[in-house]
């Protein structure tokens, strides 16, 4: 039977905190260290080993990723839509937590500091291009899923907060918009997303994740010509691909992501599989989400009610 709009809502933020906890464990290692740590592929929760920068996280919890979507998700809900002042107050209220055992992004924590400062929202974010605000995109696509011009618009705009880089900002529009397509049961073309996005870096990515799938390649090859590093290009690239090779099977499209790494490259696996988990999710519904992890995920009570009221 097919997942309804609410399943939906629900499959994408519990499928994106369980992608951010099962990625968590390798989070910024190479092949080689994941091999070391975990005797290969992680396949379900695990603790983080003491070598990793997730070190003081226990399995099933999530990082920065999926803390930043619950803030964005609850300033959404809260102001009935966005508004910077309701974004910024929860984004400090995250910063002031101090919880460095999530591996927090740089640049959204220098971004928050400069709105703590007072400087204005469409300034205060860092020219950089990591992935802070593309995972942070996640809700604008549930939020303003019948309206995807207003989904796009408001994933851009939150994006100044912390990044203002226009990589940052392409690539939280594209995930905004795919969520909310795949909430409609859409599959979102690649043409569609290179005309929303306004850089020729984000272009050519695109370019890559269409050439990754029409010649399809492995996993593998698909690091290898897309990237798996925080850069958000690479990260929603990657998920992407990820996601469109294998749209049905949450478990594997999730676990793929979670094991996005490469010899000799450090692969920012939690926020990777956070996104396929997101568009999977969306895109399936909670039902396709193994049991193993609904009943383990940090948290679970907190993430469905977010999720509900975002519906
Ligand atoms: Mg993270």
């Amino acid at each position: 039977m097919a997942a309804t709009l609410v399943e939906k809502f629900t499959g994408c933020i519990l499928g994106a905190a369980i992608g951010d906890a099962l990625g968590m464990p390798n989070e910024d290692l190479t092949l080689e260290e994941r091999d070391l740590y975990y005797g290969g592929e992680i396949r379900d929760f695990v603790d983080p080993h003491k070598n990793t920068p997730c070190r003081f996280l226990k399995a099933g919890q999530y990082t920065d990723d999926t803390q930043l979507m619950l803030a964005t998700s609850e300033a959404l809900i809260e102001s009935k839509g966005f508004d910077p002042d309701s974004m910024k107050r929860k984004l400090i209220q995250w910063l002031d937590m101090k919880d460095e055992s999530r591996y927090r992004g740089e640049a959204t924590k220098q971004g928050i500091e400069n709105l703590k400062k007072g400087i204005p929202w469409q300034e205060a974010g860092i020219d950089k291009a990591g992935c802070g605000s593309a995972t942070r995109a996640i809700p604008f696509g549930l939020y303003y899923y019948s309206n995807i011009d207003e989904a796009i618009k408001y994933a851009r705009l939150s994006s100044c907060g912390t990044h203002k880089n226009n990589i940052a900002k392409d690539s939280a529009a594209c995930v905004a918009a795919v969520i909310s397509n795949l909430t409609k049961g859409r599959i979102v073309q690649l043409d569609y997303l290179k005309q929303i996005s306004e850089t020729i870096e984000v272009k050519n990515k695109l370019d890559d994740v269409e050439r990754c799938l029409s010649n399809s390649r492995n996993i593998e090859q698909g690091i290898e010509e897309i990237g798996n590093s925080s850069i958000a290009h690479e990260v929603v690239g990657l998920a992407l691909f990820i996601f469109w090779s294998n749209t049905s099977d949450f478990e594997s499209a999730v676990r793929a992501g979670a094991n996005a790494v490469a010899k000799g490259k450090k692969g920012d696996t939690d926020s990777i599989a956070c996104l396929v988990g997101a568009m999977s999710g969306a895109y399936n519904g909670i039902g396709a989400i193994p049991k193993k992890w609904l009943n383990r995920i940090e948290n679970r009570k907190t993430l469905i009610k977010v999720a509900e009221k975002l519906f």
